[in-house]
């Protein structure tokens, strides 16, 4: 597995555009343009690519082709950690079928947004995700296991602390490598993350921590700051801000990759990734779906 010791002046992105990015795009992109796209990601030095999420065809149509995609790009890139999204028993066996060695997979504390997501409550949900991870660990899979609006949500409010931590300390029981905190409706701030980031860091001092965070309110780029200064060394980013807070319309994205490697090389942080490089990649998903991206696009 990719990691790095929280004291090292070193990041690892992980670049959510396929999926994350990609899942609410009307325009469904061809395989053929997907892989061309993870060639443009490794050439700019991305290293971890979710390349999608192993869900029923006819909710997310755009994710249909998550299995072959997985099978050419760990064909033909087989230095890249290559993972993808698996919410329930049939996508881990989908992702298993096509090879892959790395999973995330995700529940949302917010009873709100997981009933909406996946029609049952958030106690339900994170049972049965706490059994998914315990499968695929035993499968000898490495898992992330992510709590979805862990910092609040639009119908909620503020996160309950008490609740993410349940969520993570039984997920962190059942065997998942890395917990991935997410701010899906980019509700987060900067103080409030510091805190869930170190208590969390107490909670499972042996699981590496993860940050996804949306720019839903323009905070996105200080809250990876916040997580980084707080020893988190990991984060989700899509080229050129993918991602559009699916709650909040026309709302930003997540974190745009381009903003992170900027940020980062400000700090004297090696993320490995060429930001001329990563311009072609924005580029060429400008090109594909035919708009502008909010993203600063600078070199
Ligand atoms: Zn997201």
């Amino acid at each position: 597995m990719l990691t790095y010791p929280e004291t090292s002046r070193e990041v690892l992105l992980e670049e959510e555009s396929l999926r994350d990015g990609l899942q609410n795009e009307r325009r469904i992109l061809r395989l053929d343009e997907k892989v061309e796209l993870v060639h443009l990601l490794a050439a700019a030095g991305v290293r971890r690519v979710q390349v999608g999420s192993f869900v029923d065809p006819r909710r997310v149509p755009q994710m249909a082709d998550t299995d072959a995609l997985v099978r050419v790009v760990r064909a033909a890139l087989p230095q890249l950690l290559c993972t993808g999204l698996v919410l329930n028993r049939r996508g881990l066996e989908r992702a298993v079928a096509c090879g892959l060695a790395h999973i995330s997979c995700s529940v949302s504390i917010s009873d709100a947004h997981s009933r909406s997501n996946v029609r049952r409550s958030a106690a339900e949900a994170l049972e049965s995700v706490v059994g998914l991870v315990s499968t695929a660990v035993r499968q000898g899979l490495t898992v992330r296991a992510g709590v979805q609006s862990a910092f609040g949500c639009a119908e909620e409010g503020r996160a309950p602390e008490d609740s993410v931590l349940e969520a993570v300390r039984r997920l962190a029981a059942a065997g998942a490598a890395e917990i991935n905190l997410a701010d899906t409706a980019g509700m987060a701030d900067p103080d409030q993350l510091r805190q869930l980031v170190a208590r969390v860091r107490v909670l499972v001092p042996e699981v590496r921590l993860s940050l996804h965070l949306h720019d839903t309110r323009g905070l996105g780029l200080a809250n990876l700051r916040a997580g980084y200064e707080a020893g988190v060394r990991l984060f989700d980013v899509a080229a050129g801000g993918l991602g559009g807070c699916p709650f909040v319309r026309d709302a930003a994205g997540n974190v745009a990759t381009e903003a992170a490697v900027h940020l980062f090389q400000g700090l004297g942080v090696a993320t490995g990734i060429d930001p001329g490089r990563l311009h072609t990649v924005v580029a060429r998903y400008q090109e594909l779906l035919g708009r502008t991206l909010p993203a600063p696009r600078d070199r």
